[in-house]
């Protein structure tokens, strides 16, 4: 077995071992790198195989396994959950996949100074719990937070349906260790909510994908947990009907957590994969969610409904009690799940443009999907102007991914021409890396690959993302 630059694997995994004392925290056998051959991305049939899976336990076991890969110049591509959408976690050219399951601490939360401190693979929803327990609030929420990581939302800069109200990841971040290409542990940013000292380094990394180093403990700002919230579905016979009691709502001055939006696709497909009565037959539907003090949680929602039925709304459902609260999320949130089961394979797409051009995006989006023939649901977050159209196709088949190829393209330069870009929250990784220099010049491209080159001048740190070479 050899690895990419030829070098014996054997003589690294023996290296590796010295440092990984227990058996099972090193994964050698084929069956097991398989499963580390993939993402939650859709990549088609090519195999990208990793020679060696490491599980470091703790931070000093992650800098020793950097300084092997550094000796050797192997790549090391981290992985939390692998749930990321742009094949952040695939091993292009083979190496060291260093999961980060095993670094799963919560190691403090401070309730006076509205922080906590987590390791890389503590899962989302965990530290969101833990933290609830204690009447604070952590709100960054990707659709998938029952499995998806710390380390992983901040490597993606991930956001979620909160992100309209609360914001993104990069929101809470205010400090990191890190450890480098090189092996070497380094602190920064800090633990204060303000801290202008120098630069900015914590957040150059959030949203860097693992290509600057290894991110092994978050510092995080807390907020005091909302007393009280409450969730809406509303109907439309028409998406621009639905984009304009969006941007009507927020005109009122009224900051709901979440706007987000499921076209009349979407609607059917959820329902047919969970029956809970979604009716199937309205373009679009808008998922509401408003909290804060219990007192004015009543008075925004009737002051939401109005503006719905003002902006022709069909039907106002204000969910009555938590059951029925669950029942309007889970629908949202099954989208992904349940269009992947019409067909072997989910491309989904993450387009942004500013909020007001929501309706021509999706228009785009229809309009393309229609000229290439392929089966199309979107869903998104329609106060951010984060759009997710979701393709469901078979990648076997070449002619279908050739033309779903087209219509990707097709779609950025829409989004670009509407004032967007390629990527609201999830990322470039190697499946929009080609498409860089349509938002990019050469002279910032050049400043991206200088900043990469500094922290990284071997290129082992998961070669291949964001940036073509
Ligand atoms: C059904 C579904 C719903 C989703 N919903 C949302 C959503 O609402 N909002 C959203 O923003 N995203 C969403 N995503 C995309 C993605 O799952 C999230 O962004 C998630 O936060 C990624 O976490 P992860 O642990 O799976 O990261 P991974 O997929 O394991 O990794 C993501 C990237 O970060 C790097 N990385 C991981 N850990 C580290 C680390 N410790 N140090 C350095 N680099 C690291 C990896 O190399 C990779 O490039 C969704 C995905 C799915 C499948």
């Amino acid at each position: 077995m050899t690895i990419s630059n030829s070098i014996s694997i054997d003589k690294v995994i023996s290296e590796l071992k010295l440092v990984l004392d227990k058996k099972n925290n090193i994964l050698t056998e084929y069956e097991e790198r398989f499963c580390y051959a993939y993402d939650a991305t859709a990549i088609g049939e090519k195999l990208y195989l990793p020679d060696v899976v490491v599980l470091p336990e703790n931070t000093e076991q992650v800098a020793q396994i950097m300084k092997i890969a550094n000796k050797y110049k192997i790549p090391v591509i981290t992985r939390g959950a692998g749930t990321n959408l742009c094949g952040g976690c695939i091993p292009l050219k083979s190496g060291i996949v260093l999961h980060t399951s095993k670094l799963n601490k919560i190691i403090s939360i401070d309730k006076d100074n509205l922080t906590c401190v987590a390791e890389a693979g503590v899962v989302v929803e965990k530290l969101q719990q833990e933290v609830e327990k204690l009447g604070l609030f952590y709100p960054p929420d990707p659709s998938n937070l029952k499995v998806s990581t710390i380390g992983g939302s901040v490597a993606l800069s991930s956001s979620g349906p909160r992100c309209f109200k609360y914001g993104g990841t990069k929101d809470y971040v205010l400090g990191l260790e890190v450890v480098t290409a090189k092996g070497k542990i380094i602190n920064i940013g800090g633990n204060t909510v303000k801290n202008v000292t120098g630069y900015n380094l914590s957040q150059l990394f959030v949203g860097s994908e693992g290509t600057l180093g290894i991110v092994t403990r978050v510092t995080l700002k807390l907020i005091p947990l909302p007393e009280s919230k409450q969730v809406l579905l509303v109907f439309f016979d028409s998406i621009d009907d639905a984009a304009t009691a969006v941007t009507d709502i927020i005109s009122h001055k009224i900051t709901p957590s979440t706007l987000d939006l499921m076209d009349q696709k979407t609607m059917d497909t959820v329902e047919q994969f969970h029956p809970t009565g979604l009716p199937t037959h309205y373009d679009a539907a808008l998922v509401i969610e408003i909290d804060g003090i219990a007192d004015t949680i009543f008075v925004q929602a009737k002051q939401i409904e109005e503006i719905c039925y003002k902006n022709n709304a069909k039907d106002v459902r204000i969910a009555k009690d938590k059951k029925e609260a669950d029942e309007i999320w889970f629908a949202r949130r099954s989208a992904f799940g349940a269009v992947a089961r019409m067909k072997p394979n989910v491309i989904t797409e993450d387009a942004v443009v500013p909020r007001n051009k929501i309706p021509q995006m999706v228009k785009a989006i229809r309009k393309t999907a229609d000229k290439y023939n392929l089966n199309v649901c979107t869903m998104g977050h329609a106060g951010d102007g984060n759009l997710h159209p979701n393709f469901s196709l078979d990648l076997r088949d070449h002619e279908e991914h050739e033309r779903l190829e087209k219509a990707i393209e097709e779609l950025f330069d829409a989004a670009i021409e509407l004032g967007g870009t390629l990527s609201g929250e999830h990322g470039i990784g190697m499946s929009k890396a080609k498409f860089m220099n349509k938002v990019a010049s050469n002279e910032v491209l050049e400043y991206m690959k200088l900043i990469k080159n500094s922290f990284d001048p071997d290129d082992i740190l998961n070669p291949g993302k964001i940036l073509i070479k």
